[in-house]
């Protein structure tokens, strides 16, 4: 039994836009039938010991094209926690071009952790996160946020950063910061290449980015720096949150299960990377195998190995087909956020007059 449950439920691969960095598979009208994502339900808080919490979250496509099932699922959900003794939270990141009634409402709910995707300048943001048409989504992204945070909802942004636009990160953060958002949460694209020229302009990236980071505490945060942060807290609620299948697992449309909604993508028939079963098959989610940590040959020996969050196995997978295995950018990007969040903290404790 898990004192946390990571589920997150598929809604459909519809989406309204067709961003050029996709990994979400091809866009079809497909969505969850609700008595599979019911059934999910059922069986991640069969999961749960007791005073456990579910972490329940919606992944797309767009998952606000299925705003009505969702709240229907949340319903639910609330309704078999309270029943188990269980508590609820709940995600949904979302493109930020949709502001029905029902997506309006999912959006605000005080206890959705809501997250954005903006890639930060309008010129960054439209160069990839186009609508079919091929027109550019920012001006709707950007009314949405500032609705969103003028009606007093918290939100993160996420922005994809890719080796064209790595070096315009520093003046995206800022840029976001300036239209009210508080958090941002930069996603370097894995299935982009890196050449060893973008994996070092990144590294000074990570520096300059870091100062602003600095800066910006405590009100801002940027969460490469916030989570090594608490990873050199020893601040345990942050701390390795990647189940992989145990504990953690992604339901697609077709009620496949996969380790990570990030591998979902077209959901072939044949593949290796669903975990058995189906989630109308069994009640609950236990049984299934932890998989294999990094491998020794990679990062045997290496003093950063609690601190570096190559724990995240689907990263790892992406990067080199071998989830125990990351990689030259992986392993770059991680020792210049914890250098760079090191280094902060320990002038951070001189000024304190704090002996480290
Ligand atoms: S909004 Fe999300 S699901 Fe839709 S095309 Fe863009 S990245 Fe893919
Ligand atoms: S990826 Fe690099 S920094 Fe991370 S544990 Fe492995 S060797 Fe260390």
């Amino acid at each position: 039994m898990y004192a946390r449950f990571g589920l997150t439920l598929a809604l459909t691969r519809a989406c309204n836009l067709r961003c050029a960095y996709c990994y979400a598979g091809a866009k079809t009208r497909q969505t969850l039938p609700e008595c599979f994502g019911r059934k999910a339900i059922d069986r991640a808080v069969r999961s749960i010991a007791p005073g456990g919490l579910l972490d329940l979250g919606f992944f797309g496509g767009e998952p606000l094209l299925e705003a009505d099932l969702a709240a229907r699922l949340i319903d639910y959900a609330e309704q078999r926690t309270a029943e188990s003794g269980a508590s609820l939270s709940l995600t949904l990141t979302t493109n930020g071009t949709l502001t029905t009634e029902q997506a309006w409402a999912i959006m605000i709910r005080p206890e959705m952790e809501l997250a954005v995707s903006c890639d930060g300048l309008p010129e960054i943001h439209d160069r990839y996160r186009r609508d079919p048409n091929g027109s550019g989504s920012f001006e709707r992204v950007r009314e949405t946020m500032s609705r969103l945070l003028a009606s007093g909802k918290d939100l993160r942004v996420v922005m994809v950063v890719r080796p064209d636009t790595v070096e315009a990160l520093p003046d995206c953060v800022a840029y976001l910061w300036g239209l009210g958002v508080r958090r941002v949460e930069p996603s370097l694209d894995l299935w982009s290449q890196w050449s060893r020229s973008d994996i070092g302009r990144l590294t000074q990236v990570v520096r300059k980015l870091a100062r602003i980071w600095q800066k910006g505490l405590p009100d801002h945060g940027i969460t490469w720096f916030d989570e090594k942060a608490a990873y050199l807290a020893r601040w345990p609620s942050l701390r390795n949150r990647c189940g992989f299948g145990t504990g953690e697992l992604a339901v697609a449309t077709s009620g496949r299960l996969y380790p990570c909604e990030r591998l979902i993508g077209d959901d072939p028939p044949e593949t290796d990377l669903a975990l058995p079963g189906h989630v109308a098959d069994g009640k609950d989610f236990l049984g299934f195998t932890e998989a294999a940590p990094r491998c020794q040959s990679t990062c045997g020996g290496c003093a950063m190995m609690d601190v570096c969050n190559t724990f995240c196995r689907c990263g790892n997978y992406i990067r080199t087909g071998d989830v125990t295995r990351p990689d030259g950018l992986l392993c770059a990007w991680n020792q210049a956020c914890l250098q760079e969040t090191a280094r902060i903290a320990a002038e951070a404790m001189r000024i304190d007059g704090t002996v480290l």
